[in-house]
C-alpha cells in the first residue's frame, strides 16, 4: 500500500470561553482517525487554531478590561492541558489572528475579487451612538414581534421561535449601552455565491460523494429554496455578507479602509494558516505541499456549521484557485445523562477538566465515545451506567483480564519468556488476525462503535480458550507445564493482537502494554503472523494496566459545584467536646465577629456573685473595657492577671446586674459540665499585642 498524505483539521473552537465536552468529543473522535492513519504508515498532518476574531470576542475583551489580543492570548493558553489530558496528538495548534491567517485570507479575497465574484451594496443596520459601532444580531435586544415576549434577541425569538430581522424588534435597544440603536447605513462587501459558476460548481461538488448522504440531502434542499437569517426566502443561494464596519476585531479587508472580513470568512483559512506555520517550522514548503496532487484534505465538523463548510468554504476555495476539501464529517452533538437539563442539583454537564481532575482516566472517556461513534451525523448521549459497564466490563472485564490471566504465569513459571504455541492456539490467533482488514475498514470509515464491537467479539472468544484451557488448573499439574506455557503464551499474542486493535482509541495504555511486552511501537501491520513475538521472546514484568470506573467518580462529576460546605451526615455525626457542631456558616458570618488580642490588666472577684469574674481588658484602643465573665469556678482573680487572651471586641454592650459588660472573653468548656467540669480561658500565642485581631 502506498503512503497516503492527509490533512486534517477539526473545527476551529471560538476563543471566548475555556472547551466543553462537545469539543473533547470531536478531538477525539478526529484523533482516534489521525492515530489510526498513523498507524496504517501514512503521513498525517492534524492540526487546530484559535478561532480569535468577531464582535463577541472584542465585547467580551472590552468587559474584562483586556485587549483582544491578550483576552484570546489568555484563552490560549489555557488549551493544554485539555489537549494533552485527553490525548489529543494535533501537530500545531495556531490561531486565527496570527500573520499567516491575515496573509492567506487576504490573498484569498484578492483572488475573489479578481475572479469577479465580490461585489458592493449599501445596507442599513443599526448602530449604537454611544458605543459608536454597528451592532451585531446578538447584540440588539427588544420585543418579539410575533409573540411579544420581551427581552429578545435581533435574530430570533426563545420563546416563541420566531426568526426575523432586528429591523422588526419592537422597542428594540443595545445590549451593550441600552440606548435605542439608529438605522445608519453602510456599504458591505458580499462574496457572489449566487453567481452561476458558484451554484454549479457547488451543486456538483455538495453530491459528489465527498458529504455524508444524509448531509448532501440536507444541503440539496438549500439549492431550491433557502430561508434567509433575516427571515426572508430566496430562491437558491444568496450572495454572502463578508464585511463588518470598524470597531471590529479581524482581519482588515484590503483597499477598503475601516472594512474588516467578517470572522466567518477568516476562520477556515486559519486551518491553512495552522499547516503554513507548522510547515515554516519544519522548513518544508506550504505551496508545495497543498499543490501536491496526492494530498487529501479532511474536516471534522459539528452539524451546527456544515453551511460554512459545504458552501462558503469550498467556494472560497475552489475561485481563488485553491484545493478543495476531499471530504468534510459532520458529527451530531454529544448531549449527558439523557439529554437532560443540568439542573442545579446535578451539575453542569461533563466538564472534562474536572472529570481529570477527578482523576478519572481520559481513556475511558475516549474508549466510551468510540464505542457509540459511528460514521452518521447523529447525536450520541453519555450515560454515567452505560459509561461504567463499558469500561468495567468491556474494557477491564474482557481485555486487560487476558493479560492479567497469562502474565503472571509467564513470570513466574517460565522466567518471563514465551514459549511454543501449539494448533489450537494458532487457530484461535488467526481468527483474530483475520479480523484486521475488517476492522481496518471500519476506522476508515469512522465506525468506531462497530469497530470495538469486532474487537470485542474477538476478546470474548480469547476469554473462552481461556475459560476452556484454565491455566490456574494446568498451573497445579506439574505434568502440564508445556500446556501451560503454550495458554499463557497465546494469551500475550492475542493481547498484543487486540491492543494493536484499540491503540487509535487508547493510545497511553498502548504505550503501557508495549513496554510491557517489550516490543517497538505497534502498528496495523504488526497484526501479520509473521510480526508475532515469538518463543523464547522475554516480557516485562506485568503492571495492572487500567483500573475500574469507581461510582464515586462518576457521582462526583456530576455533583453540582458546592454553593457551600456540606452539613456533616447524620449517620458519622459525633459530638465532639459534649455537643454537635453548629450549623453552617459562611466565611462572611464569620468576619462579622470581631476577635481582639486583649491584656488582662486587672482582674477581681464579684460581690455577690459566684460565677463571675470581673476583668478590665487592653485592647489597644486607649481606653480599658470592663467585662463580666462566668470564669469564678476556674480561677482565681491573681491567675489571670497579666495574661493576653481573646475577645469578641464587636458584641454589643450588656447591662448586667453587675454593671455593663462590653464585650466578651474566649473560654472553653465541654458540653456537659457534670461530666466534665472546667472553663479555660484562651491564651495568645506569644508576640501578640493588644488589639491584634485574630482571623
Ligand atoms: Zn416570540
Amino acid at each position: 500500500m502506498s503512503q497516503r498524505r492527509l490533512f486534517v483539521t477539526t473545527a476551529l473552537p471560538y476563543a471566548n470561553g475555556n472547551f466543553h465536552i462537545g469539543h473533547i468529543m470531536e478531538y477525539i473522535q478526529a484523533d482516534i482517525w489521525v492515530r489510526f492513519q498513523r498507524m496504517q504508515g501514512h503521513a498525517v498532518n492534524f492540526v487546530g487554531a484559535d478561532d480569535a476574531h468577531g464582535a463577541p470576542i472584542m465585547i467580551a475583551a472590552e468587559k474584562a478590561g483586556k485587549t483582544p489580543q491578550q483576552f484570546v492570548a489568555d484563552i490560549a493558553a489555557g488549551r493544554k492541558p485539555y489537549l494533552d489530558g485527553f490525548h489529543i496528538s494535533f501537530d500545531n495548534w495556531h490561531s486565527t489572528d496570527a500573520p499567516e491567517n491575515h496573509q492567506l485570507a487576504q490573498q484569498i479575497y484578492r483572488d475573489l475579487k479578481k475572479a469577479g465574484l465580490i461585489s458592493t451594496k449599501t445596507i442599513e443596520q443599526f448602530f449604537d451612538i454611544e458605543k459608536n459601532m454597528f451592532l451585531p444580531d446578538r447584540f440588539i435586544k427588544g420585543q418579539c414581534p410575533k409573540c411579544g415576549a420581551k427581552d429578545q434577541y435581533g435574530d430570533n425569538c426563545e420563546v416563541c421561535g420566531a426568526v426575523y430581522a432586528p429591523t422588526d424588534l419592537i422597542n428594540p435597544f443595545s445590549a451593550l449601552s441600552g440606548v435605542t440603536p439608529v438605522l445608519k447605513s453602510s456599504e458591505h462587501f458580499f462574496f457572489k455565491l449566487s453567481d452561476p459558476r458558484c451554484v454549479d460548481f457547488l451543486e456538483t461538488w455538495t453530491q459528489d460523494g465527498r458529504l455524508q448522504p444524509e448531509v448532501a440531502n440536507k444541503v440539496k434542499e438549500w439549492f431550491s429554496v433557502r430561508e434567509n437569517a433575516d427571515g426572508t426566502k430566496s430562491e437558491g443561494l444568496g450572495d454572502w455578507d463578508i464585511s463588518r464596519d470598524a470597531p471590529y476585531f479581524g482581519i482588515e479587508i484590503p483597499d477598503a479602509p475601516g472594512k474588516y472580513f467578517y470572522v466567518w470568512l477568516d476562520a477556515p483559512v486559519g486551518y491553512l494558516a495552522s499547516l503554513k506555520n507548522l510547515l515554516d517550522k519544519r522548513g518544508e514548503d506550504y505551496e508545495a505541499y497543498m499543490a501536491d496532487p496526492r494530498l487529501e484534505q479532511y474536516h471534522f465538523i459539528g452539524k451546527d456549521i456544515v453551511t460554512f463548510h459545504t458552501l462558503f468554504w469550498p467556494a472560497m476555495l475552489k475561485f481563488s484557485g485553491r484545493k478543495t476539501p476531499d471530504k468534510v464529517f459532520v458529527h451530531g452533538f454529544l448531549t449527558v445523562n439523557n439529554g437532560e437539563k443540568m439542573s442545579k442539583s446535578r451539575g453542569t454537564g461533563l466538564d472534562p477538566l474536572k472529570y481529570l481532575s477527578l482523576g478519572m482516566n481520559p481513556e475511558w472517556l475516549r474508549y466510551y465515545l468510540a464505542a457509540k461513534l459511528n460514521a452518521k451525523n447523529e447525536d450520541i448521549d453519555f450515560n454515567a451506567d452505560d459509561f461504567m459497564a463499558r469500561v468495567n466490563s468491556d474494557l477491564v472485564g474482557k481485555y486487560i483480564n487476558i493479560a492479567s490471566r497469562a502474565a503472571g504465569f509467564i513470570a513466574k513459571r517460565f522466567a518471563g519468556r514465551l514459549g511454543d504455541i501449539s494448533a489450537d492456539g494458532n487457530a484461535l490467533l488467526s481468527v483474530l488476525r483475520a479480523q484486521s482488514d475488517t476492522i481496518t475498514q471500519l476506522y476508515e470509515f469512522r465506525e468506531f462503535a462497530k469497530a470495538l464491537r469486532e474487537v470485542m467479539l474477538l476478546a470474548d472468544r480469547v476469554n473462552a480458550y481461556v475459560d476452556q484451557n484454565k491455566p490456574w488448573e494446568l498451573a497445579k499439574q506439574a505434568a502440564m507445564d508445556g500446556r501451560l506455557h503454550d495458554v499463557c503464551t497465546v494469551c500475550i499474542e492475542a493481547f498484543r493482537l487486540l491492543t494493536i486493535y484499540l491503540k487509535p482509541v487508547l493510545p497511553a495504555l498502548g504505550a503501557e502494554v508495549e513496554h510491557f511486552l517489550k516490543t517497538g511501537p505497534l502498528c496495523f501491520a504488526d497484526a501479520d503472523a509473521d510480526a508475532s513475538l515469538g518463543s523464547g521472546h522475554a516480557i516485562g514484568d506485568y503492571k495492572h494496566l487500567l483500573q475500574r470506573v469507581d461510582i464515586k467518580q462518576l457521582d462526583a462529576l456530576f455533583e453540582a459545584p458546592a454553593q457551600e460546605a456540606p452539613a456533616p451526615t447524620a449517620i458519622e455525626k459525633i459530638a465532639p467536646g459534649g455537643e454537635d457542631i453548629a450549623p453552617a456558616i459562611t466565611i462572611d458570618d464569620f468576619s462579622k465577629i470581631d476577635l481582639r488580642i486583649a491584656k488582662i490588666v486587672n482582674c477581681e472577684a464579684v460581690e455577690g456573685s459566684t460565677k463571675l469574674l470581673r476583668l478590665t481588658l487592653d485592647v489597644g484602643e486607649g481606653a480599658l473595657r470592663n467585662v463580666f465573665s462566668g470564669i469564678a469556678s476556674s480561677y482565681k482573680p491573681e491567675d489571670l492577671i497579666g495574661k493576653h487572651t481573646v475577645m469578641v471586641a464587636n458584641l454589643a454592650p450588656r447591662k448586667m446586674k453587675f454593671g455593663i459588660s462590653e464585650g466578651m472573653v474566649l473560654a472553653a468548656s465541654h458540653g456537659d459540665e457534670k461530666a466534665q467540669p472546667g472553663i479555660y480561658v484562651l491564651e495568645s500565642g506569644a508576640g501578640a499585642t493588644p488589639g491584634m485581631r485574630v482571623r
